[in-house]
């Protein structure tokens, strides 16, 4: 059979967009490509990340255009994820917990004071408070810290840290009751994607399927994919694999610290884990890998096809690392990853938000923390600061490192504005009440 739109990848991205068409457009014939035997579970999953819903207020490593934008997606999310938990769906996937993002030192309070009087704008719920607040919200951010250190925190009570994983099924679940019709197909890899006149045939394991339009949701796949068919040469993916520290609870939200700008990754921060509180995640670290798929040794040649051959990704990578602030900052994350001696150099990081915090307090999560795909261009030689959509005819290709689970509603609206024309407007989005349900 022929499908409208098919979507590859059944994470996050794949399946918002698939909830964003089922019920603000009138595309009945739908389908959905996932090669694991159920959704989320790549990096998507709660284990493989941060499980924070990004905006942009605490994360001093965004600039005010970019919070802008990933504010409004991540309101998407916060607005279903509110309006949804009153439903009966397994909707138990999030917590809301206070924030803040710390300065310590005198150079980072004036950096963060100085931020505050254009953030404030963007963010009126963000508060600047000085220590005996800071203290009151979270006491073992003071114990232990010396007196004379400067401190400050911009605070709100919007903290919300998500299972994406479930968020995923919920999607799923809510798309089915819309759209019965929907087909899908678990278990299914795609092998191949090749155009044949005005639609696509894709090979899978499990047989042929045709569609006439196609959204390749596959995070770092989608690049592989994307290159397959001729699209994104000038790209190359460096794998930024996070691992995390866990500890008991010594925190009541989530505590982020400040960010060195030129890193396209959010600082250490800690977080309650969001099936139980009584755990406190302290990460994620990131270490370049050479795979895909984190814990998936079968994607490491995959990851060489998506690198691309030949000597310009070479260079760009010189390039990046010949960086003094990125070279150290990936010398100390390979070191974060080590037995033993990668516990006592992570301490020193995680006393940074709590004092005293003692070495048998942590331990290294094993088999926790994916991988986040960084698109590097080759023709700039830069690491890209977020996530990339490749648009070819009648195909999207979506690669989505950080936050692109905060961001996954904001992607599929813009996919099914793109979807739409791709159809020849034969089919509508009802995207006025997608704004009137979803953005603030
Ligand atoms: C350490 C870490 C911390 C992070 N923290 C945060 C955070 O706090 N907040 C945030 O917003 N984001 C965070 N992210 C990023 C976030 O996890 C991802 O951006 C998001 O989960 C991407 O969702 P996705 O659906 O695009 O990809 P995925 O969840 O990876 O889903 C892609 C799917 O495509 C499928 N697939 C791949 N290839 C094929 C194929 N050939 N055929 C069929 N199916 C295929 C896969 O099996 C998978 O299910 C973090 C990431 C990491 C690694």
């Amino acid at each position: 059979m022929k499908h409208d739109v098919l979507i590859v990848g059944g994470g996050v991205s794949g399946t918002a967009l698939l909830y964003t068409l089922s019920k603000y457009t009138d595309v009945k014939n739908i389908g959905l490509i996932e090669k694991y035997s159920d959704f989320g579970l790549v990096n998507s999953a709660s284990t493989m990340n941060s499980q924070t819903l990004h905006f942009g207020d605490i994360e001093t490593n965004y600039t005010f255009e970019k919070a802008k934008k990933v504010k409004r997606m991540a309101d998407m999310v916060m607005k279903y994820l509110e309006t949804e938990k009153f439903r009966d769906c397994k909707c138990n996937y999030f917590i809301k917990v206070p924030k803040m993002v710390l300065a310590v030192g005198k150079e980072q309070v004036d950096t963060l004071r100085e931020r505050y009087k254009t953030f404030s704008q963007l963010f009126p719920n963000l508060r600047m408070i000085g220590k005996e607040e800071i203290g009151k919200i979270e006491p073992r951010v003071l114990e232990g810290r010396d007196p004379n250190q400067e401190l400050l925190a911009l605070v709100t009570e919007d903290g919300y840290t998500v299972d994406f994983g479930r968020l995923s099924h919920c999607f799923v679940d809510h798309a089915k009751e819309l759209n019965p019709d929907i087909s899908f197909h678990l278990n299914t890899k795609v092998l191949k994607i090749v155009k044949q006149g005005d639609s696509f045939k894709l090979f899978t394991n499990k047989g042929e399927f045709e569609a006439n339009a196609v959204v390749i949701a596959a995070g770092s796949h989608s690049l592989k994919i994307a290159k397959s068919l001729g699209y994104g040469k000038n790209f190359s993916i460096l794998s930024m694999s996070g691992s995390f520290y866990t500890g008991p609870k010594v925190l009541n939200g989530k505590v982020y610290t400040m960010q060195v700008a030129k890193l396209p990754f959010a600082a250490i921060h800690g977080d309650p884990e969001v099936h139980d509180e009584n755990v406190t995640r302290f990460g994620p670290t990131a270490k370049p890998i050479l795979l895909l798929e984190r814990y998936n040794n079968s994607t490491f040649f995959e990851y060489w096809k998506t690198f691309g051959v030949g000597i310009k990704p070479i260079i760009s990578i010189l390039n990046i690392t010949f960086d003094r602030v990125i070279f150290n900052y990936l010398l100390k994350n390979v070191i974060y990853d080590l037995p033993s001696i990668g516990k006592r150099a992570f301490l020193k990081e995680i006393k940074k938000i709590v004092p005293n915090i003692k070495l048998e307090e942590i331990n290294f999560a094993k088999g926790i923390g994916g991988t986040r795909p960084q698109i590097i261009n080759n023709t700039t030689k830069k690491l890209e600061m977020g996530e990339a959509k490749i648009v070819g005819e009648n195909i999207i290709f979506n690669i989505t490192p950080s936050p692109g689970a905060s961001t996954c509603l904001g992607n599929a609206f813009e996919d099914t504005l793109k979807l739409m024309d791709f159809l020849g407007n034969k089919y509508k989005f009802d995207k006025d009440q997608f704004e009137k349900d979803l953005v603030l």
